[in-house]
């Protein structure tokens, strides 16, 4: 197993089918502390089941993952983890999904309040605080009260990523954030996640803008039919790859 204080996520033979169909098929890959790994692959090739796993959204069937100092085994003979083990596992990462997710009936502060409210108990007058110093990190210390639907797609999705901050996790995953948005507020949510990435934040993210992986990630994962197919530095894994079906893949977005 891999050093925990440099390593930040450690998956280990990770396996997920949904009856018949092997979604993952035996995925194993380390994210170092505070690196930026880009996972890009076609359509129904597992990512956001990856992603979802080390989230425990998804149970795997096997495998092992480790998030900083959590880890779970899910190897056949080991027991099933607890509802507390998996809560304490969940808190180390923060996910940020497609189509945002906020809360529609609360405004954009109530929302990055709630899980520091409801889950660490803690009090509003500071949960307030915290929310009003991450929604002025990204960019919105003016919308505090607005209700979602008052706000952009691109503003959302910044929501969603203050949101994710106030748990203060270790990891930041990313699902297509951005492949819902209108052209014109992509930028806005990459320079967010440009600048998480350069403050030193541990990424693992989903996403189809080369450009952007080519440029914030380290490390570049094509994944296709479940089963990681390359791997390697962004630039090596985008420019030059080395598998065929890689390739292929990225022809499409020239
Ligand atoms: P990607 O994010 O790369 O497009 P997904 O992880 O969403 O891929 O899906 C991979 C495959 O797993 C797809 O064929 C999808 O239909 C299937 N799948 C995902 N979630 C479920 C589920 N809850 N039940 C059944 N099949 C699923
Ligand atoms: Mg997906």
């Amino acid at each position: 197993m891999s050093n925990s204080i440099t390593t930040m996520i450690e998956v280990v033979g990770l396996k997920k089918s949904f009856g018949t169909h092997a979604v993952l098929r035996d995925i194993s890959l380390e994210v170092p502390k505070g690196g930026v790994v880009a996972l890009i692959g076609p359509s129904g090739s597992g990512k956001s089941t990856l992603l979802r796993t080390l989230n425990l959204l998804t149970l795997p069937d096997s495998g092992y993952i480790r998030v900083g100092a959590s880890r779970i085994d899910f190897t056949a003979g080991q027991r099933m983890p607890r509802d507390r083990e998996l809560a304490a596992f969940r808190a180390r990462t923060g996910m940020v999904f497609q189509n945002f997710n906020l809360f529609p009936h609360m405004s954009a502060e109530a929302n990055v309040m709630e899980g520091p409210v409801t889950v660490q108990r803690m009090k509003k007058p500071e949960a307030r605080a915290l929310a009003r110093e991450l929604l002025a990190k990204v960019g919105l210390a003016d919308r505090a009260e607005a209700m979602p639907e008052q706000l952009s797609g691109g503003q959302k999705q910044r929501v969603a990523i203050a949101r994710a901050l106030a748990m203060k996790p270790d990891v930041m995953l990313f699902d297509e954030a951005t492949s819902a948005l209108d052209p014109e507020r992509v930028a806005e949510v990459l320079a967010v996640m440009k600048q998480l990435a350069t403050e030193g934040m541990t990424m693992l993210l989903v996403t189809h803008e080369m450009a952007f992986a080519r440029e914030v990630a380290d490390t570049v994962i094509f994944m296709r039919d479940g089963y990681v197919v390359e791997s390697g530095p962004a630039r090596q894994v985008i420019d030059h790859p080395a598998e065929e079906a890689t390739r292929a893949f990225l022809s499409h977005f020239h």
